[in-house]
Formats: structure tokens, C-alpha cells, sequence
């Protein structure tokens, strides 16, 4: 039986964690102290594999792997691999979310099992910058990375992160190197998930800022491009590409929600802003785990709520949630 939840909402797409680790620190989304899992708390490989397939078998057709940095997990590859057997046999698609550091890497092996797009996380093209916001000195990887993946055959879409001080005066730049090297961006405001070293307040700009200041540079069309997802697409005529806009905070994006997502350590959370949790894990590792999985996912069905409650009222303003976009994966 698909997955509908209580609001007629079909549910079509999971991002799966595959590891809470990262080989970056990036300021908004965990501190530079981060404590990761103890490994004996992550699924295993073979548990991550069953829970897709469990997804897969309830209609789900699109996964996202993510993580943490999914390519820091070392068996990851072996995952796809698995998984990109399963491409026409119901997955419709299978990608991956990633900082591209390991791109270069993989990139080919991603594109023999079966993955035709990433997305790379890419917040600025400053090389102090970078150091400064992910606290390592890797963007010659990342961008490396990117080279790599396009060379490979794989459509790269890029994430940026829109922080008042960090990045505010360099989208336009990020934007125009994108769309010359043929990449769609998408921006996306700071959701408050987790503490970090800064105020959410302090790092928080809105993107209705960020497009005025766009308009006053270049000429934006709405573009009917939809991708089921969260974002809002522009034509930029100057360019002669395409941008997103993922605004949580500033314009709610509930309505056509068509995801779940689950932690390395098989939570399941049916809306990345809400509190409500299930245990897959102990479905999965229970003795009739088939049953006890389709349980838990008919429950997740009931009690995933019709939008996010995500607010950054205010300085010191708590975190809407105390866990990590790293840990729930993004
Ligand atoms: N490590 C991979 C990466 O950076 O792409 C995958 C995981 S990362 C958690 C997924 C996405 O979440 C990235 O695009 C990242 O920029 C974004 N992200 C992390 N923390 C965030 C936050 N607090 N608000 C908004 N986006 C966040
Ligand atoms: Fe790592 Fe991605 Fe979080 Fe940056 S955004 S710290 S790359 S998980």
C-alpha cells in the first residue's frame, strides 16, 4: 500500500542519512566540537539497504542519500551500488546530496550504478571564506569535485546557503560563475536546527531580501520549472540560467510536501521542523521486522503534521529543534 498521509498528502521521496559524520564544520549547520554517534548506533549497511527496499516496496520511487557527508562513510559506495539496481524496478531516481569533497572520487562509480544528479552544497567561491564558514580549507576539492561529477556525466545542481554575513554580497558572483559552468542554483534560508556557535538571528537573511537585490542587478521571470519539491524557480535573462528559492522561514512550503527522512540511526521524521520521531531502527531489528517496519510506517503516515513550525523571531531566539541538520540530513 503507497504512503498518503492524514492530509491526502502522497508521500514519494525519502532522504536517508547514511552517517551523522562530516569532513566539514560549516558554521550553521553544527559546531566546530561536534560529537558524533558511536558507529554501533548507525544502521549498518545491510539495515540502511532493507529500510530502502521497505521504502521502495510502499511506493516510495525517489531517494536521497545524505548525511553528514554521505561520502565520508566508507562503504557508501557499496550502498548505491545496491540501490541502483533497484532504478526501474521501483526507483524512479536515486541521488545524492554531498559537500563534493569526495566527488572527485566517486564520481564515476556514482555514475555507473545508476545516479544521474547531485546536489553539491557550494556557499561561496573565496577560498579564505570558505576556510572561515566550513572551518577547513578544502573549496580546490569541491570545486575539483564538481569538475569531476559534470565530467562523469552527472547533473550537478548546487545548494547555497544564504547568511547575512557570510555570503549576503557574494550570491550575485556565486550565480553568475553557476550559470557559467551550465549550473542550476538553488539558495536556501538558514533553518534554526540545532545550536551553533552564532545566533540564528544574526545569520538569518531573508530571501525576499536576497531577490530584491537580484532585481535591481538582472531581469527575473517565475519559471514554471517544478521539481515536487520545496523550491521557487527564476529565470535570470543576463544569464541565461535558472535559481531556487527554499524559503521555510519566510514563506511556508508545506502544502505539497511529498517526503519523509530518516537518520543514520533509523529515525524516521516525518517533517524535518517537527518533533515527531519513530524508531525504525527497533522495527528493523525486531523478530517479524517486516511487519514491525510497514507499522511504523503506517504511523509515521498519521502523524506527520501539516507544516513546520520553524520561527526566528528574535536574538536569541532557542532553536525551533535541538537536533542538527547534519544529524537529520538535509
Ligand atoms: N554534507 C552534505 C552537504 O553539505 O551537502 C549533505 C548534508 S547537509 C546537512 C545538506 C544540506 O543542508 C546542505 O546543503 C547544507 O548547506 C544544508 N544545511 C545544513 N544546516 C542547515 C541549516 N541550519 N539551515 C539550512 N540549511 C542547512
Ligand atoms: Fe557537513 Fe554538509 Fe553540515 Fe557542511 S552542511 S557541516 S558539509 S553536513
Amino acid at each position: 500500500m503507497t504512503l498518503v498521509d492524514q492530509f491526502q498528502r502522497r508521500i514519494s521521496y525519502l532522504r536517508l542519512s547514511v552517517t551523522d559524520r562530516c569532513d566539514l564544520r560549516c558554521a550553521y549547520c553544527m559546531p566546530e566540537a561536534q560529537t558524533f554517534l558511536p558507529r554501533n548506533e548507525v544502521l549498518s549497511l545491510e539495515e540502511l539497504y532493507r529500510l530502502a527496499i521497505g521504502f521502495i516496496d510502499r511506493g516510495i520511487t525517489r531517494l536521497r542519500l545524505t548525511g553528514g557527508e554521505p561520502l565520508v562513510r566508507r562503504d557508501m559506495i557499496e550502498l548505491v551500488r545496491a540501490l541502483g539496481r533497484k532504478l526501474g524496478n521501483g526507483l524512479d531516481e536515486l541521488t545524492l546530496t554531498t559537500n563534493g569533497t569526495q566527488l572527485a572520487r566517486f564520481a564515476d562509480d556514482l555514475f555507473a550504478a545508476g545516479v544521474r544528479r547531485v546536489n553539491v552544497s557550494l556557499d561561496t567561491l573565496d577560498r579564505a571564506g570558505f576556510a572561515r564558514l566550513a572551518r577547513r580549507d578544502s573549496l580546490a576539492q569541491v570545486l575539483e569535485g564538481i569538475a569531476a561529477a559534470q565530467a562523469a556525466g552527472l547533473t550537478v545542481k548546487l545548494n547555497t546557503v544564504a547568511l547575512k554575513h557570510a555570503n549576503a554580497d557574494e550570491i550575485p558572483v556565486l550565480i553568475e560563475w553557476a550559470h557559467s559552468q551550465g549550473l542550476e542554483l538553488t539558495l536556501i534560508e538558514v533553518m534554526p536546527l540545532g545550536e551553533v556557535e552564532e545566533d540564528r538571528f544574526d545569520q538569518h537573511l531573508p530571501l525576499s531580501e536576497v531577490r530584491t537585490a537580484l532585481e535591481r542587478r538582472w531581469t527575473l521571470t517565475a519559471s514554471e520549472h517544478r521539481t515536487g519539491g520545496p523550491a521557487r524557480y527564476f529565470d535570470i535573462a543576463e544569464t541565461g540560467g535558472r535559481i531556487g528559492f527554499i524559503t521555510p522561514l519566510s514563506n511556508n512550503f508545506c502544502d505539497g510536501c511529498n517526503r519523509v527522512r530518516v537518520t543514520a540511526t533509523g529515525q524516521l521524521f516525518p517533517c524535518l521542523g517537527g518533533g515527531e520521531q519513530i524508531d525504525l531502527r527497533a522495527a528493523l531489528r525486531s523478530a517479524s521486522a517486516d511487519v514491525a517496519l510497514a507499522e511504523a510506517l503506517d504511523l509515521a503516515m498519521k502523524i506527520k503534521p501539516l507544516r513546520h513550525s520553524f520561527r526566528i523571531d528574535a536574538p536569541g531566539s532557542a532553536p525551533a529543534l535541538s537536533r542538527h541538520m547534519s544529524m537529520t540530513g538535509g
